[in-house]
């Protein structure tokens, strides 16, 4: 009997790397078929990659509806076995969301892999391709199942739960400030350097509505003026100052908004947790908490909005936001997540 070869499914969005124009500037124009056809030695890897274009825009213009059909898409392709890893391709403006969600959204094994382009296809060292083939080695690699989603960028391997952009330009943008990279791919293998300790996921059928969650960040002499409609918003994530601080003019909207919604706390400064228990003057991390703010640990802004939209679309209540953001920033027990955990 013949081995059936690893087969990888490539889903493009749009993005930088998808992007030709002229002088005017550019746009998303190329297909998954025209990406894969640019990528030197792609038919010499001996994986099977399938490609599918699911949308052409610039990640700006993303849909969180939009993406919970890609994850849904994921999902029918990769349970009915018939490809072992995807590779999601787009713009990398929105990756550090696009992959968090699509790690919270994916119960499976298989490898999805995001990744995209800094430079375009029309100029000098476009690192479109090189990206691509990084994704399509590490969405084949059994190194990599069990990981769920992941972001391979520059030959870097980054956990999405932990990965930021960190640069408006520089091809090594993506960095995860509180845990570093995963691994490396080098000359095509995946080389793994750290585990992230466990994956916690949303049962894609426990979806069932698209909240609106905003995000307010604080800025020195903020009088809350930008905070008036947020309880028309199903949630809130705060991005404080430090490790989670406020001006003492917001929290009794704050306090106010807490009530209704819930209201996340993180820093603004995008590396290292909010704290719990230090600081005790109005507005700080300790006094924002008892008004009925909920911590995001270890969580970015980005991160826990998406974190509080998932969690939000699978109806979920206060006390299992709260024991859901305990666990997956990092400050509680992981066991204490509402679903089911992988091993
Ligand atoms: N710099 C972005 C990119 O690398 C811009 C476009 C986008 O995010 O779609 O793709």
């Amino acid at each position: 009997m013949t081995e059936q070869p690893t087969a990888v499914l490539m889903l493009s969005l749009g993005g930088t790397i998808a992007m030709t124009g002229g002088a005017g500037g550019v746009v998303p124009t190329l297909t998954a078929e025209d990406l894969i056809a640019a990528v030197p030695g792609a038919a010499d890897t001996g994986i099977d990659v399938q490609v599918q274009t699911f949308c052409q825009l610039p990640s700006a213009s993303l849909r969180l509806d939009d993406l919970t059909a890609l994850a849904a898409l994921i999902a029918e392709r990769t349970t009915t076995g018939d490809v072992d890893g995807v590779v999601i391709t787009q713009g990398t403006d929105t990756i550090e969301e696009t992959a968090y969600l699509l790690d919270l959204l994916h119960g499976g094994d298989a490898p999805i892999v995001v990744t995209g382009a800094m430079r375009n296809p029309t100029q000098a060292g476009a690192d479109g391709p090189a990206n691509v083939l990084a994704a399509i080695h590490t969405a084949a690699s059994p190194t990599a199942r069990g990981l769920g989603a992941l972001v391979v960028f520059a030959d870097e391997i980054h956990a999405a739960r932990y990965v930021r952009k960190t640069h408006s330009t520089s091809g090594g943008t993506f960095r995860s400030p509180n845990a570093g990279p995963l691994g490396r791919v080098v000359e095509g293998a995946v080389r793994l350097l750290a585990y992230p300790p466990h994956r916690l996921t949303v049962p894609l059928a426990a979806v069932t509505r698209t909240p609106r969650v905003g995000l307010h960040t604080v800025t020195v002499g903020d009088d809350g003026a930008l905070l008036a409609g947020a309880e028309n918003l199903d949630g809130l994530v705060v991005a404080g100052f430090g490790v989670g601080h406020v001006p003492q003019l917001l929290i009794n909207q704050l306090t106010a908004l807490a009530a209704t919604i819930p209201v996340v706390l993180t820093s603004r400064i995008g590396a290292g947790p909010v704290l719990e228990a230090t600081y005790a003057f109005p507005g700080s991390e300790s006094d924002l908490r008892q008004r009925g703010l909920i911590g995001a640990g270890f969580l970015d802004s980005y991160k826990a909005r998406i974190l509080l939209h998932t969690l939000l679309a699978a109806g979920a209540d206060h006390d299992i936001i709260a024991a859901g953001f305990a666990a997956a920033g990092g400050t509680g027990e992981p066991a204490h997540w509402p679903w089911a955990q992988h091993p």
